[in-house]
């Protein structure tokens, strides 16, 4: 079945004035839909036509691969926006004060991480595996999920993201950039990943606690499921 482009969570002009309904129509309309079409026309016919996009996104090389990341990729920075203001969870705020020292420090790293990124890519924030937030860059369409890490935020630095409304100036895009972040997204990211206790266990949890009980009970339901 072909992928079809996502809809956006807000209208074109809702991003406005920080980034105006211009841009939202070229890079969702032109090149986000464009990545979403040649995704289309290059796994017709092949074993990847049916695949969830994680795997071709995990098992593909060059073009395919590029498109499908690029799908992804863009996915996320549409769903890591909102016109209405929100606000880190506690957990997520905690973390980010553990890791970063405060909001406005990882702000500051962040944005100059992103504004130092040669050429077209992407700036992350990621959990790493020993449970940290780190700042991870990737150039062109690479993306973390490729190496099976975990992302809860993106900004998109390739120029089609900016040009219009900032021309070359990419801080002055990064600085609007940050005023429209969904922290909500970021922070229901990081609970998604904190509230599944499954992941990591293949085996009954054998413990007498609240958590192994949680998760017992969750394999025998999925046993039942199957
Ligand atoms: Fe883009």
């Amino acid at each position: 079945m072909a992928f079809e482009l996502m809809k956006l969570p807000f209208a074109e002009t809702a991003l406005e004035p920080h980034i105006s309904a211009e841009t939202v129509s070229y890079h969702y309309g032109k090149h986000h839909q464009g990545y979403v079409n040649k995704l289309n026309g290059l796994i017709e016919g092949t074993p990847y036509e049916d695949a969830p996009l994680l795997k071709i996104i995990q098992q593909t090389e060059g073009p395919t691969f590029n498109n499908a990341a690029q799908v992804f990729n863009h996915d996320f920075y549409w769903k890591g926006l909102s016109p209405e203001a929100t606000a880190p969870s506690v957990e997520l705020s905690d973390m980010i004060e553990r890791d970063f020292g405060s909001m406005e420090v990882f702000r500051e790293v962040f944005l100059t991480a992103a504004a130092g990124l040669f050429g077209s890519g992407w700036t992350w924030l990621v959990l790493s595996d020993d449970n940290k937030l780190v700042i991870e860059q990737t150039s062109n369409a690479d993306t973390p999920v490729r190496y099976g890490r975990i992302p809860l935020l993106v900004c998109d630095v390739w120029e089609h993201a900016y040009y219009i409304d900032c021309r070359n100036a990419r801080p002055d895009y990064l600085q609007q950039w940050w005023k429209l972040v969904n922290w909500r997204f970021v922070s229901d990211n990081l609970a998604s990943v904190e509230n599944d206790p499954i992941a990591g266990y293949a085996q009954p949890c054998n413990d007498d606690n609240e958590v192994c009980d949680y998760v017992d009970t969750m394999q025998e339901n999925e046993k039942t499921a199957t």
